[in-house]
């Protein structure tokens, strides 16, 4: 069980300027160094005491891994620049309003104005258990305390789940993947790029992390292709209070128009707050080709998202909320609500 306690647990403290010296620490000190940007996640974890690095990696003064800075018709984010940036930044409004709108919507104007796009999307699960220090099959343990007949699961997966029920928690995850974002990643082996529907993991490939990031990787910037830039955008998302709160589903879908207009050319559509990772419903994206975006449409795009749901005790809703906030995507209905519109 969790102990709060007013002091964090001891830690060495570095504070490289360079994302070499970065990385090199993060080498150096393997599993014992934690990566920290903002820190509005991190420093919970270690308030909290469930968390206990040795090494703490503060990157807050590697400048070269902030800012946003035109790419091939898209944009690269380094890693580092707040979710307010993102948010206010004229070419992510123009190109990828999608992004500008997710990044708007997570939290609160004082955690955007600190917390990192590379923080969010890094982020992990938000479990109750799991970060009140439960000794569950994600922390290592030997069984899933929300998966029981007695256990608190509103907030936890209807699809994909496993062993872990828990889900991805971030706004701006699902906008990255509709986007066919690419995440940039460092070590002291090099630099890979992974696509955002890969960089975020499940607990098929491991339930001890969200996200493909292992000791010693850095990720440096996300790199957003200029495929999308413009399209018919829709961010949607369903919280039980409209500021400082989690998703409980949420939705990012982009949709181009064939040539000629009227019908659908091509489609992304991501659901988060259902699964340990961001959903990408391929099969519907297929079903949406050459179809207008009519009332029939979305209620057959909305019915095959429900498909394959696995609620349960108390998550059931969350069928519903998938099926309705994939029509309404596809609709253009209800565009934009649930983002950010709070005074910063
Ligand atoms: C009260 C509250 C409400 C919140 N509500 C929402 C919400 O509605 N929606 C939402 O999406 N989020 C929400 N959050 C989460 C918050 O937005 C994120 O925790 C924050 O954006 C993380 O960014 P950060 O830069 O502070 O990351 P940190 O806390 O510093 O790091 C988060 C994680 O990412 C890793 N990490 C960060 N940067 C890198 C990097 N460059 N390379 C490798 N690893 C890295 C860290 O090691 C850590 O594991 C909420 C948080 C709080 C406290
Ligand atoms: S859902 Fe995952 S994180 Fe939560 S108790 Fe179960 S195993 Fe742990």
């Amino acid at each position: 069980m969790a102990t709060i306690r007013d002091v964090m647990p001891e830690f060495a403290l570095y504070r490289p300027t360079g994302a070499a010296d970065a990385v090199g620490l993060l080498d150096k000190y393997g599993a014992d160094a934690w990566a920290m940007a903002g820190g509005q996640d991190s420093l919970d974890w270690f308030k909290d005491r469930i968390k206990r690095p040795k090494v703490v990696v503060d990157l807050s003064m590697v400048d070269e891994l902030r800012g946003i800075r035109p790419l091939e018709g898209g944009l690269e984010i380094g890693a580092l620049t707040t979710l307010s940036e993102v948010e206010r930044h004229p070419q992510v409004r123009a190109k990828f309003s999608l992004l500008a709108q997710a990044a708007g919507a997570a939290a609160s104007p004082q955690i955007r104005n600190r917390g990192t796009l590379g923080g969010n999307a890094s982020q992990d699960s938000r479990c109750w258990y799991y970060r009140s220090g439960f000794d569950c099959y994600r922390a290592g343990g030997h069984t899933c305390y929300a998966d029981t007949p007695v256990g608190q699961n509103r907030e936890h997966a209807v699809f994909g789940a496993g062993r872990c029920v828990t889900v991805n928690p971030s706004d701006t995850a699902p906008a990255l993947a509709a986007l066919d974002a690419r995440m940039v990643i460092r070590s002291v082996t090099g630099t890979r790029e992974v696509a955002a529907v890969d960089y975020f993991v499940g607990p098929e490939i491991d339930i001890t992390r969200l996200t493909v990031l292992g000791p010693g990787d850095l990720l440096t910037a996300v790199r957003i292709p200029g495929t999308w830039a413009g399209a018919d955008f829709h961010f949607e998302k369903v919280r039980d209070r409209q500021v400082w709160d989690f998703a409980l589903v949420n939705i990012a879908a982009a949709f181009l128009p064939a040539v000629g207009g009227g019908a659908v050319g091509d489609a992304r559509i991501v659901l988060n707050g259902v699964a340990p990772r961001p959903l990408r419903l391929s099969r519907v994206e297929d079903f949406l080709r050459g179809k207008a975006r009519d009332a029939a449409t979305a209620e057959t795009a909305g019915a095959m998202a429900a498909q394959g749901a696995e609620p349960l005790q108390h998550n059931g809703y969350k069928v519903a909320l998938a099926r309705n906030l994939v029509a309404r995507a596809v609709l253009g209905t209800g565009r934009g609500h649930g983002g950010g519109k709070e005074a910063a």
